[in-house]
């Protein structure tokens, strides 16, 4: 297993991970298989979409913020129910295919990393697996 240490800046941020994944996928010499990339974390998560507009990542982290409301006399104490409740909404996993050595993707998309409650420093396990 490998994992890429990353360093968000904001309280909430979507950040395009497709160029780390891929490197690992190549050092690993595995032409064909699966990617599989877990984040460890309560109150960020992983996700696939349009890498190609950065306008498509703000109007989904803007949206979340109305699906999931910052404050809303949430019982847990450490006062980031948000995060962890789109943390949940939005999963801490994804799988790609692998041909060629190349992850396989549609043409506009890109693996993102999900911060809901940085600025923190965070944690992403990457395992490639042949077959
Ligand atoms: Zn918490």
């Amino acid at each position: 297993m490998k994992s890429i240490s990353i360093k968000t800046h904001s309280q909430f941020c979507m950040i395009n991970i497709t160029s780390q994944i891929q490197n690992i996928v190549y050092e690993s010499g595995i032409a064909d298989g699966i990617v599989r990339v877990f984040v460890p974390h309560t109150t960020a998560a992983v996700t696939i979409n349009e890498g190609a507009d950065p306008a498509v990542v703000k109007d989904i982290i803007k949206e979340l913020d109305k699906i999931v409301l910052l404050r809303d006399n949430y019982l847990h104490m450490e006062g980031n129910s948000a995060a962890h409740i789109k943390s949940t909404l939005v999963g801490a996993s994804e799988m790609v295919m692998i041909e060629n050595g190349s992850l396989v993707l549609g043409t506009w998309q890109a693996i993102f990393f999900c911060e809901f409650d940085g600025p923190r420093q965070r944690k992403i396990f990457i395992k490639v697996i042949e077959g």
